[in-house]
């Protein structure tokens, strides 16, 4: 299913234009400075037709892999016909930013909407070929290298995997877009709890990868020990082949 997914990604990712969205260091600075994402919803190269297929083909494949029960399927591919698709994907996207400014204001949580859990799950893959496009613009950028927060400096998405350099550095990857960013490599980037004795790190028998577990927070990421290895981290092939340690930090008592 993640093999589909990604070669969906790729065949829509392939007609997305380049952004053209303001980046110099004084824009990072200000960014960096209160924790807001850079990139606007409407700076994202998103056409509606390309919008809508995305969401369709990824029903279908989620559908035919058991992951939507045909009801849920149903609802999800009336999106991918619903003229207003553009607007309800903004609101999807918009709210995690308002998020973060709330937090950055001390406003504590933000009265966006929470939105339905199945349909987040396909906005985000559906979403994946526009944010990733834009991904690659910011991740050439020298400045990314000062961005501290634990989300994503293009997005404002939580990290949903990680990789550990030969240099030993931790970087979190995007769940959203893709990005990846350094962050401190025994800080929760849930919670941001980073008392050590509170977080539990165990490794695969190969040393390939690692689990780091919040005992404040209860999540966990998992990472791609590249320090030893032969070939970079490859988010997808790396989440499926992680599949058994979700189920040990689980076991745990840990959530993902
Ligand atoms: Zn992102
Ligand atoms: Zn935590």
């Amino acid at each position: 299913m993640h093999l589909e997914l990604l070669g969906m990604e790729r065949r829509i990712r392939g007609r997305v234009p380049l952004p053209s969205f303001a980046l110099n260091a004084q824009v990072f600075a200000h960014h960096r400075a209160d924790g807001r994402p850079l990139l606007r919803f409407e700076d994202i190269p998103l056409d509606p037709t390309d919008l809508r297929l995305a969401v369709r083909q990824t029903a279908e494949i989620l559908r035919r892999f058991g992951a939507l029960d045909e009801p849920e399927f149903q609802q999800a591919l009336g999106l991918g016909r619903e003229m207003a698709l553009p607007s309800l994907v903004a609101a999807w996207y918009r709210a995690i930013a308002e998020r973060h400014e709330a937090a950055a204001v001390g406003r504590g949580s933000s009265t966006a909407p929470a939105l339905d859990g199945r349909f987040d799950q396909i906005f985000t893959l559906a979403m994946r070929p526009f944010l990733s496009r834009c991904a690659e613009v910011v991740q050439q950028r020298p400045e990314l290298a000062a961005w501290q927060h634990p989300h994503c400096a293009v997005c404002g998405g939580e990290p949903d995997f990680a990789t550990i350099t030969p240099a030993a550095e931790r970087h979190l990857i995007c769940g959203r877009c893709g990005l990846r960013w350094k962050f401190e490599p025994l800080t929760c980037p849930y919670c941001r709890n980073s008392d050590r004795s509170q977080i539990t790190s165990f490794a695969t028998p190969d040393g390939r990868y690692r689990v780091y577990a919040c005992d404040v927070c209860t999540r966990y990421l998992k990472a791609y020990d590249g320090r030893h290895a032969a070939r970079p981290v490859m988010p997808v092939v790396d989440m499926v082949a992680t599949l058994p340690l979700d189920a040990a930090a689980m076991q745990r008592g840990y959530t993902g």
